[in-house]
C-alpha cells in the first residue's frame, strides 16, 4: 500500500490544506476505504478546489497485517523525544532500534509532513481517522485550543475534551504543536461498514469546513451531515474526559463483554477484570473506548457531560486573555523557565485549580507532591 493515496487541488498563497491521515493503527482501515472513496469522489472537479487536500496512509506495514501495530503503538511516541529519536536513529530504516517497524513508519510520515506543511500557503489542517474495538458512537477529540475546537465542532458529534491530559504522544497533538488545526474523528467499530460511511461523512464535512472546497460543491455535505447528527442523536454534545484505566500486558485485562462507546456507568460498577480481581469504575459516568482487542495501553476511559455554558465561558475567558493574570491567584505562579507553563500549590489552590485552568487552556503536564505543573496549549 502506497504512504500518500491522493494529492488532490493547489497550493498557494493563504489557501488551506487540509492533511486526512487514516490508519495510524493497523486495525482500522475504515479511513483508509473512506479516504480512497472521497478521491474518487473528487477526481472530476478537483479543479474546482481553494485549496489542497492530501490523504495519508498512518501504519502501512500494521495495515498489511490488519494488526493494530508491529512493533509498537504508532500513536503514542509524537512527544519531542520520540521524533528526536526516530529522526536520529539509524538511516538505513531504524532496523537497530528496538521497533524497526514504526521508526521506519514515523520517520517517512515525518518527511511527508515536513513536505506538506513547507509547501502549504495558508492554514493545514489535520483530519486523523480512528475507530475503536468497542461499538456504539462515534466523537471527536482534539488538543484543546479555540481553532481546534471550532473545526471539531463542526463535526455533528459529541467532543470529548481532555483526552491529551491522559494519553501522551498522539500524532494529532503533535501536528498541533507543529501549527496545524487538528481533529481526531473515531467513526465507529473498526470493521463495521457504517464506520466507513462515517468517516467519510466526516473528510466532506472537513473539506467544507476548513474551506477547501465550497459548499455548494459538495452534494455529498449535507447527507453527511444528516449522518453524523443521526448517529449521535441524544448524546452530549461536549463531554470532559474524567479518567483512564490504564493496562499492561502481564495485567491480563479483560473487558466485561456488552459495553460501548458512552454507556452510562456508575461508580464502583465492575466492568472487567484483571489478574488482581475485579475492575470498578471510579466514578459515574459515560464509558469509552473499552477495549476489545489484545493490543492497547487503554483498559477504558470514564467521560462526562461538559455544559455548552462552560465551552462559552472559557471561549470568552481565552479571548480577553485571562491567562496573563492567573498567576495572581493564591497557589499559582509562573514557571521559573517555561513561559509556557505554570507552577500550582494544590494544597492553597485546590478546589479551582485545574478546572480554572482547564477552561483557560492549561493542561497538566507534571505531578510533584503538592505542587503540579500545567502548560498551555500552542497556538492559541
Ligand atoms: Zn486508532
Amino acid at each position: 500500500m502506497e504512504r500518500v493515496l491522493g494529492r488532490l487541488g493547489t497550493v498557494g498563497p493563504g489557501l488551506p490544506t487540509l492533511v486526512v491521515v487514516s490508519g495510524v493503527h493497523g486495525n482500522e482501515p475504515a479511513g483508509v476505504e473512506a479516504s480512497r472513496e472521497v478521491t474518487r469522489a473528487l477526481a472530476g472537479r478537483s479543479d474546482r478546489l481553494r485549496g489542497s487536500v492530501v490523504f495519508l496512509v498512518g501504519n502501512v506495514q500494521a495495515l498489511a497485517l490488519k494488526r493494530r501495530y508491529v512493533d509498537r503503538d504508532l500513536n503514542r511516541a509524537w512527544t519531542p523525544a520520540g521524533v528526536a529519536a526516530v529522526q536520529n536513529g539509524p538511516p538505513d530504516g531504524g532496523a537497530a532500534g528496538a521497533s524497526p517497524a514504526e521508526d521506519a513508519e514515523q520517520r517517512e510520515l515525518l518527511e511527508v509532513f515536513d513536505t506538506v506543511l513547507a509547501e502549504a500557503g495558508g492554514p493545514v489542517y489535520v483530519l486523523d481517522l480512528h475507530t475503536t474495538s468497542g461499538g456504539g458512537g462515534a466523537f471527536s477529540t482534539v488538543a484543546d485550543t479555540l481553532r481546534n475546537r471550532a473545526v471539531a465542532l463542526a463535526l455533528p458529534v459529541p467532543l470529548v475534551l481532555g483526552l491529551e491530559e491522559l494519553v501522551v504522544g498522539t500524532l494529532h497533538e503533535y501536528l498541533a504543536t507543529r501549527g496545524c488545526i487538528t481533529v481526531a474523528f473515531e467513526s465507529g467499530q473498526h470493521d463495521e461498514a457504517a464506520a466507513v460511511d462515517r468517516a467519510e461523512a466526516g473528510i466532506w464535512i472537513l473539506l467544507a469546513a476548513t474551506g477547501v472546497a465550497a459548499e455548494s460543491d459538495l452534494p455529498e455535505l449535507a447527507p453527511a451531515r444528516k449522518r453524523l447528527a443521526r448517529d449521535a442523536e441524544g448524546l452530549p454534545r461536549v463531554l470532559e474526559m474524567r479518567h483512564r484505566h490504564a493496562v499492561v500486558p502481564e495485567d491480563a485485562f479483560r473487558m466485561y463483554r456488552g459495553y460501548g462507546n458512552f454507556q452510562r456507568v456508575r461508580r464502583g460498577e465492575v466492568v472487567a477484570e484483571d489478574r488482581d480481581g475485579a475492575v470498578e469504575v471510579p466514578e459515574t459516568g459515560r464509558i469509552l473506548m473499552p477495549l476489545y482487542q489484545a493490543q492497547g495501553q487503554d483498559g477504558f476511559f470514564v467521560v462526562r457531560s461538559f455544559s455548552e455554558f462552560w465551552l462559552t465561558l472559557s471561549r470568552v475567558l481565552r479571548k480577553i486573555g485571562l491567562g496573563r493574570w492567573v498567576h495572581w491567584f493564591p497557589g499559582i505562579r509562573l514557571h521559573p523557565h517555561r513561559p509556557d507553563a505554570l507552577i500550582v500549590n494544590r494544597r492553597v489552590a485546590r478546589f479551582y485549580a485545574l478546572q480554572v485552568l482547564h477552561l483557560l487552556g492549561y493542561r497538566r503536564h507534571e505531578e510533584d507532591g503538592d505542587l503540579l505543573v500545567v502548560l498551555r496549549q500552542n497556538h492559541e
